[in-house]
C-alpha cells in the first residue's frame, strides 16, 4: 500500500484505484461487479457518497436514472465541485464521459447556483469511427 493517501482506508484505497483505472464516469453497479468480492454494496455506496463530499468524485445522474461517478479535477474540494462541464452518454457503449467544454448559463437575477447537471445522449467518438 503507498502511503500517499493515508486518509484512506484499505477498501477506500480499493475503489480510488479503479477509478485511477477506469475512463470515464462508473456507476456503483461497475464498481461493485470489479470489486464486490472484497466488499459488500453498503460499503461501495459509503465510500461513493464520502468522495463526493470530500470532493474526490462527483456525481452525474443519467437519463436511465442511474447514478455515476466520475473523478474530479484538482479545483473540487470538501462540499465545492466545480465540475461544470458537459457530460456525454453514448447509446452504443453506454460510457459516460466528463467533456472539456464547459458550461455558462446566465440565471435571472438572483438564482444562484450550486450544482449543474448537463447530459448530452448520442454517439461517442469512439463508437462514431466505427
Ligand atoms: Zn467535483
Ligand atoms: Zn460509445
Ligand atoms: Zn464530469
Amino acid at each position: 500500500m503507498s502511503n500517499k493517501n493515508r486518509r484512506h482506508t484499505k477498501t477506500q484505497q480499493m475503489v480510488l484505484d479503479y477509478f485511477e483505472n477506469t475512463d470515464g464516469a462508473v456507476s456503483h453497479e461497475m464498481v461493485e461487479k470489479s470489486l464486490g468480492d472484497s466488499m459488500n454494496r453498503v460499503t461501495i455506496y459509503r465510500i461513493l457518497n464520502r468522495f463526493e463530499e470530500d470532493g474526490i468524485v462527483h456525481k452525474i445522474v443519467g437519463d436511465d436514472g442511474v447514478s455515476y461517478y466520475a473523478r474530479c479535477e484538482s479545483a473540487c474540494d470538501h462540499d465545492h465541485h466545480h465540475d461544470n462541464h458537459i457530460h456525454f452518454r453514448c447509446e452504443k457503449c453506454n460510457s459516460i464521459n466528463c467533456l472539456e467544454q464547459s458550461i455558462s448559463i446566465d440565471l435571472p437575477k438572483n438564482y444562484q447556483m450550486t450544482n449543474i447537471n448537463f447530459l448530452i445522449t448520442g454517439i461517442c467518438a469512439s463508437c462514431n469511427k466505427e
